[in-house]
């Protein structure tokens, strides 16, 4: 039985189907998904610096953001990269091209119980497996909780015209540091509609109040962007678990996809990209080798950064702001960004910290590297 199911058709699912649609043909593959979280309530924005398969499903590209941080709003340009906004359906449709005319690609409503020898328990019932890609299920053995990052988004819709439908904001630090670190994000979509959301750094084991982040929200609208009348359209609110270390993704014929996998970046919330470029290594895998297993991992210390921020910034919630200021000074967003994509080299690094407090981040790194 030379099977493969994907455990999950959501973000991470759906992209793994896409890229072995197009990169193996000699399995047959079945997604399994309870629906549970339906795509239709899913948005995710993310940076690209290059083309993947499924940039058609991006409904808004832009090329700047607004970043307002240490007293000052600033216009980046991106660089290389473009900011890219996919909505739940659209990846589903885009994905459909490359699966639909496959005759061995189908998608199964049921709900994984858990993986098993040879294969995975769907709805009770074994389903035999040569590969599990699981988005769903995870490892026993979880990395520790660093942080937990907690957003709640309200899609606004404003009489007045306050947004600006071109440059979205990736981090604002007008609003009250009390529940953690914390900034307010915005997405338009037009000049009176937009996703405003306020997110937190918060401690492991620390309660989040939902009245203290509504009214952040609040302010923010009405004292920062200056909405006057307006409307709540819908609210999104989640709590990611933010961990640095890389869970174990392997298991004799299993592979964790997607946040289970680790792929959820520990110091942004943000796991699209990443799951793009991780999609396309599995189905190069298997394509070359008929195994999953030759993937690259980025550099060990891209991890320990990670940790040492959330460390440091659950400790001393003032401290976001000076390492998001100091990682976006320069002209364009593409030193950060490239640093936040891994794949900078120690020099640039050195460079991006500097203005950070070295002895803060040095102690807590030794700290770190200790336990
Ligand atoms: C509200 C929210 C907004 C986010 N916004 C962004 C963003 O803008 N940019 C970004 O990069 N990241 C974002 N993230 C983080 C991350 O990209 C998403 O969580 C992403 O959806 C993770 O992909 P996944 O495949 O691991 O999980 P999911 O996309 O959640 O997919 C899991 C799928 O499995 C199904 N399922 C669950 N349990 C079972 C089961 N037992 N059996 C069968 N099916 C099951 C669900 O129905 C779902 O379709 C966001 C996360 C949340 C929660």
């Amino acid at each position: 039985m030379t099977r493969i199911v994907i455990a999950g058709g959501g973000m991470s699912g759906l992209s793994l189907a896409a890229h072995l649609a197009v990169a193996d043909h000699r399995h047959p593959v079945v997604v399994v998904d309870d629906g549970t979280r339906p795509l239709g309530n899913m948005t995710w924005a993310s940076w690209s610096s290059r083309p993947g398969l499924l940039d058609a499903a991006a409904s808004r590209w832009f090329d700047k953001i607004r970043v307002h941080v240490n007293g000052r709003t600033t216009v980046l340009g991106l660089g290389r990269y473009r900011y890219r906004v996919v909505r739940g359906g659209d990846l589903a449709a885009v994905v459909h091209r490359y699966t639909d005319p496959l005759k061995h690609f189908t998608f199964q409503r049921g709900h994984v119980d858990g993986v098993a020898d040879g294969g995975l328990v769907v709805d009770g019932h074994f389903m035999r497996a040569r590969w599990v890609f699981d988005s769903v299920i995870g490892t026993d053995e979880e990395p520790p909780l660093d942080a937990q990052l907690v957003f709640r988004g309200w899609r606004v819709s404003s009489e007045r015209a306050v947004f600006d439908a071109e440059i979205p904001t990736l981090f604002d630090f007008r609003t009250p540091q009390v529940s953690g670190a914390s900034f307010v994000y915005v997405l338009p979509e037009d000049a009176h509609h937009a996703l405003v959301e306020h997110t937190a750094f918060v401690a492991p084991g620390m309660p989040h109040d939902e009245t203290t982040q509504r009214e952040a929200l609040t302010e923010y609208l009405m004292e920062v962007a200056g909405v006057g009348e307006h409307e709540i359209d819908r609210e999104e609110h989640a709590v990611l678990p933010l961990r640095a270390a890389q869970p174990s993704r392997s298991h004799e014929h299993v592979l964790t996809i997607g946040t289970q996998g680790g792929l959820l970046k520990a110091s942004t919330g943000f796991a699209y990209q990443r799951v793009q470029r991780d999609s396309a290594a599995i189905a190069e895998s298997m394509r070359r080798h008929g195994h999953p297993f030759d993937l690259q991992e980025a550099p060990p210390r891209f991890r320990l950064f990670d940790g040492v921020l959330l460390d440091v910034v659950t400790r001393e919630p003032a401290q976001l702001e000076r390492a998001f200021g100091a990682l976006f000074r320069h002209r364009t967003a593409e030193p950060a960004l490239r640093f936040l994509d891994e794949e900078t080299t120690v020099p640039q690094e050195l460079r991006l910290f500097a203005g950070m407090p070295a002895a803060t981040y040095l102690a807590a790194a030794r700290h770190r590297l200790a336990r």
